[in-house]
């Protein structure tokens, strides 16, 4: 079975990438990203949560695509923020914010914050036949740091302290994010429901 992501960020996309290799064949799958993806407008994300975004962005997606469609999202919850960025991760210093502007962003909120405690969040929706097939969660739990460390990942990882590492998620490898991440979570949960799965054909 061909199964088809559908992200336009690229720090999603090689975390898929790895997933797809270590778990996809034992799943009976490949993965591949929608056709001609950079050429389809991004959709609005209106959910207010990331089972509703989620959901939309897999369906919105899979009109595209000739087979099942997977999208994920996810974002950073910090506790001292009640739970901000949330579902505005992406876009916390707005709407074409970058990854630069939202832990600048971040940092300035959390100034003189004593409760540092955040927890990365992913789901992913998979859709096929119009419909959505299942869901998949995963999250991972550390700490914000007042300076960035390292150069791996994207988005927040520099900042995110996690303690069983004793490092950030940007320090760690691909490979040991992935073991441990919200996403590499909703991934491994997402090819273990398609071990077992016959999707419904494309109407
Ligand atoms: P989405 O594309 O609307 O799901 O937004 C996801 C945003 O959440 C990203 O642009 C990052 O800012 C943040 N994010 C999600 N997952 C991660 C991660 O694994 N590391 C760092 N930042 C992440």
């Amino acid at each position: 079975m061909t199964l088809y992501c559908a992200t336009q960020n690229q720090g999603k996309l090689a975390e898929f990438r790895l997933a797809a290799e270590r778990y996809a064949p034992a799943a009976g799958a490949m993965v591949e990203t929608v056709p001609d993806l950079a050429r389809i407008p991004a959709p609005e994300e209106t959910g207010s949560t990331f089972h509703e975004n989620a959901r939309l962005k897999a369906l919105y997606y899979a009109r595209f695509a000739p087979g099942p469609v997977f999208a994920d999202d996810s974002g950073l919850a910090v506790d001292a923020l009640d739970g901000q960025p949330g579902v505005h991760s992406a876009r916390f210093a707005g709407p074409s914010a970058t990854d630069a502007e939202n832990n600048a962003l971040l940092i300035e909120r959390l100034r003189g914050a004593r409760d540092r405690s955040a927890r990365f969040v992913c789901v992913i929706a998979l859709a096929a036949g119009g419909e959505i097939a299942a869901t998949f969660e995963g999250s991972i739990a550390g700490r914000i740091l007042d300076a960035p460390r390292g150069s791996g990942g994207f988005g927040y990882d520099p900042y995110f302290f996690y303690p069983p590492f004793g490092c950030t998620l940007a320090e760690a490898t691909a490979a040991q994010k992935l073991s441990v991440s919200h996403r590499g979570q909703a991934l491994m949960h997402l090819f273990r429901f398609v071990a077992g799965w016959t999707a419904p054909s494309v109407p």
